[in-house]
């Protein structure tokens, strides 16, 4: 298959596990963060909203989420979507429960497991930030 059908069982394991845990303690991500927040606030004006709940989202303090891992250090702007930590836990939770096959682009997994939170009614951030 090709790489666009190249899904993760469950997200991230192993070797991929450790890479992006090197990453997203990396210098390159801190600012490819920060160039994400700028071409964000150019899209959509100054105030970013958490994919989830629609909730302000913070940077420095809330998380970037990646919906696509195979441009890591590469990352093209919508690889990325703001959410707090609360609704990011339960993304990663939901995908990890899919069982997904490797045809599965985990880009559709996201998305699925976005609405999935959306529909929860009151989803809020906030409120689930013990
Ligand atoms: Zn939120
Ligand atoms: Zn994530």
């Amino acid at each position: 298959m090709g790489r666009l059908f190249r899904g993760l069982r469950g997200g991230l394991a192993g070797e991929r596990k450790r890479r992006y845990d090197k990453y997203i303690d990396s210098s390159l991500w801190r600012s490819r963060r920060a160039a994400w927040v700028a071409v964000e606030r150019e899209r959509v004006g100054s105030r970013i909203v958490c994919v989830v709940c629609r909730g302000e989202w913070v940077f420095g303090s809330d998380d970037l989420h990646h919906v696509d891992y195979t441009r890591l250090g590469a990352e093209r702007h919508h690889d990325l979507v703001p959410v707090h930590r609360v609704a990011h836990d339960q993304i990663h939770a939901l995908i990890d429960g899919f069982h997904l096959t490797r045809r599965v682009p985990l880009r559709l997994a996201n998305r699925h497991a976005i609405s999935i939170l959306r529909r929860k009614k009151q989803f809020n951030c906030a409120l689930r930030a013990a």
